[in-house]
């Protein structure tokens, strides 16, 4: 273990989670993520491998105890396997936890290695399990072949949350039966308040869905009792009476828990962003490159600097995004 003074902000909060994009790109284009027609980065703006890596264990050197693998579509980067390998020999070694989120159309082929790396919990995207919703929703996603890699992955032994993005009009009737279905199966629920991240075909404000009227409607249907789970981010959690799942709310916009934030974001061009709602970043590809691994810890304490107390989210109709990039590029 690393006597490396750990990551404490300016609030005094202390930063132990790391999310990681591995990649902007993905072969879906969910309508509230992306447009359809997205530009990707260049492959030649990418961190490599080997510097993802570089900049991973440096954070496990300075107390990161958790780190997500997002993106974009984490399992389309072709060298992933090997990032996770090389990651998951921290686990139990300076990392509690290596974990991963994903939207699960490839999973069917990874679940087994990413067992095999010291996964042990995913979180897959699920917004619908109408497969024709679900095409609408990702303009071309196959809910069958979704599924399929979920069960896949319960079979290898990953525990299982999936992640829905509530959509006013689109799937806010399939919440409770997405609900009864995971209580079914095993699997944890989290929903999700679409945020203003990056530019997209429509108005998010027609599909906002306050995850308060999303609870009151629940409450009345299932027997919820507060859970004290806390994952240093915008959810609170319970637990469905029947069937012991638990159910996450993540609603930055109706409810703001930045207090407890102890979470920074590095993307796959190596910026690393203090926060999901606000542009403050240091470029850790930049120093890496200029002045190797040993300018990184300098970087890491102006970053810590430069975290801001808490996100500005606002939905309004014709509202612009609070920030220009989206959530793919920062890692979801
Ligand atoms: N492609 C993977 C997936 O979909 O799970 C990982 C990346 S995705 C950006 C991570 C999570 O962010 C997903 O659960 C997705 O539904 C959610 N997400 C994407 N854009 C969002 C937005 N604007 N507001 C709220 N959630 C969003
Ligand atoms: Fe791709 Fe995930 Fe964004 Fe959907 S939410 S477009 S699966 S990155």
């Amino acid at each position: 273990m690393s006597c490396a003074p750990s990551l404490v902000d300016s609030f005094g909060r202390t930063i132990s989670y790391l999310r990681i994009s591995v990649t902007d790109r993905c072969d879906l284009r969910c309508r509230y993520c992306m447009a359809e027609e997205m530009t990707f980065l260049p492959k030649a703006a990418l961190l490599s491998l080997e510097e993802i890596a570089i900049i991973a264990e440096r954070f496990i050197a300075r107390g990161i105890t958790k780190i997500r693998l997002s993106g974009g579509e984490p399992l389309v980067r072709r060298d992933v396997a090997e990032l996770v390998r090389r990651l998951g020999r921290h686990v139990g070694a300076g990392l509690d936890e290596l974990t991963m989120t994903t939207n699960g159309t490839r999973l069917a082929e990874h679940a087994e290695a990413l067992v095999a790396a010291g996964i042990r919990r995913i979180n897959v995207s699920l917004d619908s399990l109408d497969a024709d919703v679900f095409r609408h929703i990702t303009r071309h996603g196959d809910v069958a072949q979704v599924i399929d890699g979920i069960f896949a992955a319960k079979r290898a032994g990953l525990a299982i949350k999936i992640n829905m993005v509530a959509l006013k009009g689109l799937n806010e009737g399939e919440i409770a039966p997405m609900l009864e279905w995971c209580g079914s199966n095993g699997f944890d629920l989290s929903l999700i308040e679409t945020m203003p991240m990056g530019a997209i075909d429509e108005d998010r404000a027609d599909r906002f869905l306050p995850l308060t009227k999303v609870f009151d409607d629940l409450s009345k249907a299932f027997d919820l009792s507060r859970d004290d789970h806390r994952s240093g981010g915008p959810a609170r959690y319970w637990r469905v009476g029947n069937h012991g799942t638990r159910l996450g709310l993540i609603s930055p916009l109706t409810a703001n828990f930045c207090d407890g934030c102890n979470r920074v974001r590095l993307t796959t061009e190596g910026k690393l962003y203090m926060c999901l709602g606000q542009d403050d970043q240091v470029d850790l590809k930049s120093v890496l490159r200029a002045e190797g691994v040993a300018g990184l810890d300098a970087a890491l304490d102006t970053a810590m600097r430069l975290k801001p107390a808490r996100h500005d989210f606002q939905i309004a109709p014709g509202g612009a995004p609070a920030v220009a990039r989206h959530m793919s590029v920062t890692g979801g």
